[in-house]
């Protein structure tokens, strides 16, 4: 299931890497919509490198609307696949 990532270091990421774009996409996001229930715009932290733990390092931030990075990139279309960073953006 999608990650549990404390929300201080989940606006730290996206202020200073992400800064309004999703890091697998690159599409443009919407700061306040954190979550993926916002529509367009919509976009969640995601534990990249399950194998090491969550800081500002070993998360990304990844769109989560409509066909999205998160899912499909993150978690390989399965909310229950362990989390990755995919080489390529599986999105398009
Ligand atoms: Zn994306
Ligand atoms: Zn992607």
């Amino acid at each position: 299931m999608p990650e549990r990532i404390p929300r201080h270091i989940t606006l730290q990421r996206y202020e200073e890497f992400a800064q309004g774009f999703c890091e697998c996409c690159e599409k443009t996001l919407t700061k306040y919509k954190r979550g993926r229930h916002h529509g367009k715009g919509s976009w969640e932290a995601h534990h990249a490198f399950p194998d090491r733990p969550i800081t500002i390092k070993n998360i990304r931030i990844m769109c989560a609307h409509g066909r999205n990075c998160h899912f499909y990139c993150g978690h390989d279309g399965d909310w229950y696949n362990i989390g990755i960073w995919p080489r390529f953006c599986r999105r398009i």
